[in-house]
């Protein structure tokens, strides 16, 4: 946790380290492509620069796996997305509109916001679609809370 705002990244890559760090740490590029419906090659370009950011590890037809860093990124982009689905879950959306909307809006969410998020809600140990991962930094030493949104 170095940074005030989590990790500088567009929506599309933030999707796919969530998706990475949801199976585990590490899926092969067909996952990706079949996940996200788009072409091999787009997920080839999509992986050689988050390889240039540090963020995963591959070579090219082999497995994709997050790095410490990435792990570290995708551990936030986790959890912002699910504090913000969250917000809006308690706000009188649905559970899967919540987490189709979270996605719309979390891109633009930074850090401190979500921290503050996070503290009101009790420091959730679950959102609307899996767990929520505590963060070093917010959540230590902190009770937290396991209810859920109600549907
Ligand atoms: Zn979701
Ligand atoms: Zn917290």
């Amino acid at each position: 946790m170095t940074d005030s705002s989590g990790c500088e990244i567009s929506r599309r890559r933030s999707e796919y380290l969530r998706f990475i760090m949801e199976r585990g740490g590490s899926v092969k590029p067909m996952d990706l492509a079949e996940e996200f419906k788009v072409d091999p090659s787009t997920i080839t370009k999509a992986m050689r620069e988050l390889t240039a950011s540090g963020l995963v590890n591959h070579t090219p037809y082999h497995r994709i796996s997050l790095t410490e860093e990435g792990k570290t990124c995708a551990e936030f982009l986790l959890r912002r997305h699910r504090i913000l689905g969250l917000v809006l879950c308690k706000h009188g959306l649905s559970r899967d509109e919540a987490c189709r909307q979270a996605g719309q809006m979390e891109g633009s969410l930074p850090r401190v916001f979500v921290d503050r998020m996070c503290a009101s809600l009790g420091h959730p140990t679950e959102g609307i679609c899996g767990e929520i991962p505590p963060d070093e930094s917010c959540c230590r030493n902190q009770a937290r809370t396991t209810r859920r949104c109600q549907d």
